[in-house]
Protein backbone atom coordinates (compact mmCIF):
# COMPACT_ATOMS: atom_id res chain seq x y z
CA UNK A 1 0.00 0.00 0.00
CA UNK A 2 1.53 3.26 -1.15
CA UNK A 3 1.64 6.02 1.81
CA UNK A 4 -0.85 8.81 1.29
CA UNK A 5 0.19 12.21 -0.18
CA UNK A 6 -0.65 15.59 1.38
CA UNK A 7 -0.89 18.72 -0.96
CA UNK A 8 2.29 19.61 0.31
CA UNK A 9 3.70 16.09 -1.20
CA UNK A 10 2.18 16.72 -4.61
CA UNK A 11 3.37 20.88 -4.80
CA UNK A 12 6.97 19.57 -3.63
CA UNK A 13 6.69 16.83 -6.85
CA UNK A 14 5.02 19.21 -9.27
CA UNK A 15 8.07 21.60 -8.05
CA UNK A 16 10.41 19.06 -9.00
CA UNK A 17 9.54 18.18 -12.73
CA UNK A 18 9.27 21.59 -13.10
CA UNK A 19 12.99 22.23 -11.88
CA UNK A 20 14.29 19.08 -13.79
CA UNK A 21 12.85 19.76 -17.19
CA UNK A 22 13.29 23.74 -17.28
CA UNK A 23 9.74 24.27 -16.89
CA UNK A 24 7.76 26.70 -14.87
CA UNK A 25 4.93 26.28 -12.66
CA UNK A 26 1.59 27.59 -13.16
CA UNK A 27 2.01 30.94 -11.19
CA UNK A 28 -1.46 30.22 -9.14
CA UNK A 29 -2.97 33.70 -9.61
CA UNK A 30 -6.07 32.60 -10.05
CA UNK A 31 -5.84 29.01 -7.63
CA UNK A 32 -5.60 26.97 -11.07
CA UNK A 33 -2.14 25.58 -9.69
CA UNK A 34 -3.72 24.60 -6.21
CA UNK A 35 -6.58 22.77 -7.78
CA UNK A 36 -4.64 21.04 -10.64
CA UNK A 37 -2.27 19.70 -7.39
CA UNK A 38 -5.32 18.84 -5.19
CA UNK A 39 -6.63 16.89 -8.89
CA UNK A 40 -3.52 14.70 -8.64
CA UNK A 41 -3.45 14.35 -4.89
CA UNK A 42 -6.56 12.50 -5.29
CA UNK A 43 -6.03 10.40 -8.17
CA UNK A 44 -2.50 9.04 -6.61
CA UNK A 45 -4.74 8.35 -3.06
CA UNK A 46 -7.03 6.62 -4.76
CA UNK A 47 -5.59 4.60 -7.78
CA UNK A 48 -1.75 5.20 -6.81
CA UNK A 49 -0.27 7.20 -9.79
CA UNK A 50 -0.32 10.73 -10.36
CA UNK A 51 -3.02 10.64 -13.60
CA UNK A 52 -3.93 13.58 -15.40
CA UNK A 53 -6.10 15.97 -13.27
CA UNK A 54 -7.42 17.04 -16.44
CA UNK A 55 -8.59 13.57 -17.84
CA UNK A 56 -10.38 10.72 -16.93
CA UNK A 57 -8.31 7.71 -15.51
CA UNK A 58 -8.93 4.07 -16.53
CA UNK A 59 -7.71 3.34 -13.66
CA UNK A 60 -5.18 0.89 -15.05
CA UNK A 61 -1.80 1.98 -14.83
CA UNK A 62 -1.19 0.23 -18.29
CA UNK A 63 -3.96 1.85 -20.07
CA UNK A 64 -3.03 5.50 -18.39
CA UNK A 65 0.86 5.28 -18.20
CA UNK A 66 0.94 8.04 -21.00
CA UNK A 67 -1.07 10.56 -19.21
CA UNK A 68 0.81 9.78 -16.21
CA UNK A 69 1.80 13.49 -15.01
CA UNK A 70 4.33 14.34 -16.43
CA UNK A 71 2.44 13.04 -19.38
CA UNK A 72 4.04 12.31 -22.55
CA UNK A 73 2.26 15.15 -24.37
CA UNK A 74 3.58 17.73 -22.28
CA UNK A 75 6.66 18.60 -24.07
CA UNK A 76 5.19 18.46 -27.66
CA UNK A 77 2.68 21.09 -26.07
CA UNK A 78 5.15 22.87 -24.34
CA UNK A 79 7.02 23.34 -27.62
CA UNK A 80 4.16 24.51 -29.90
CA UNK A 81 1.65 26.38 -27.11
CA UNK A 82 4.10 27.39 -24.57
CA UNK A 83 2.07 24.68 -21.69
CA UNK A 84 0.99 21.85 -21.04
CA UNK A 85 -2.91 20.69 -21.52
CA UNK A 86 -3.38 21.27 -18.05
CA UNK A 87 -1.78 24.54 -18.01
CA UNK A 88 0.12 22.96 -14.76
CA UNK A 89 3.45 23.36 -16.55
CA UNK A 90 4.97 26.31 -18.95
CA UNK A 91 7.71 27.05 -20.93
CA UNK A 92 10.43 29.21 -19.33
CA UNK A 93 9.47 32.10 -21.73
CA UNK A 94 6.14 32.16 -21.44
CA UNK A 95 3.90 35.28 -21.24
CA UNK A 96 1.82 35.02 -18.24
CA UNK A 97 0.06 38.80 -19.36
CA UNK A 98 -1.71 37.15 -21.96
CA UNK A 99 -4.82 34.82 -21.05
CA UNK A 100 -4.23 31.30 -21.07
CA UNK A 101 -6.15 29.97 -23.93
CA UNK A 102 -7.90 26.07 -24.25
CA UNK A 103 -5.43 24.21 -26.67
CA UNK A 104 -6.83 21.34 -28.16
CA UNK A 105 -5.82 17.14 -26.92
CA UNK A 106 -3.36 15.76 -28.14
CA UNK A 107 -3.72 12.60 -27.49
CA UNK A 108 -5.83 10.00 -28.87
CA UNK A 109 -8.05 7.93 -26.01
CA UNK A 110 -7.53 4.11 -26.49
CA UNK A 111 -10.44 2.57 -27.78
CA UNK A 112 -10.96 -0.06 -25.17
S1 LIG B 1 -1.26 17.90 -19.15
FE1 LIG B 1 0.07 18.82 -17.61
S2 LIG B 1 -0.91 18.34 -15.66
FE2 LIG B 1 -1.79 16.94 -17.20
S3 LIG B 1 -0.45 15.16 -17.06
FE3 LIG B 1 0.34 16.44 -18.69
S4 LIG B 1 1.94 17.59 -17.66
FE4 LIG B 1 0.63 16.79 -16.04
Amino acid sequence: MKKEKSVEDVHAYVKQVAEKRGWTLNPNTDGTLDMLVDGLRVYFNRIGYFNCPCRDSFEDMKIDRDICCPCDYAQPDIDEFGRCYCALFFGPKYDFSKPVEMISERRIEPDW
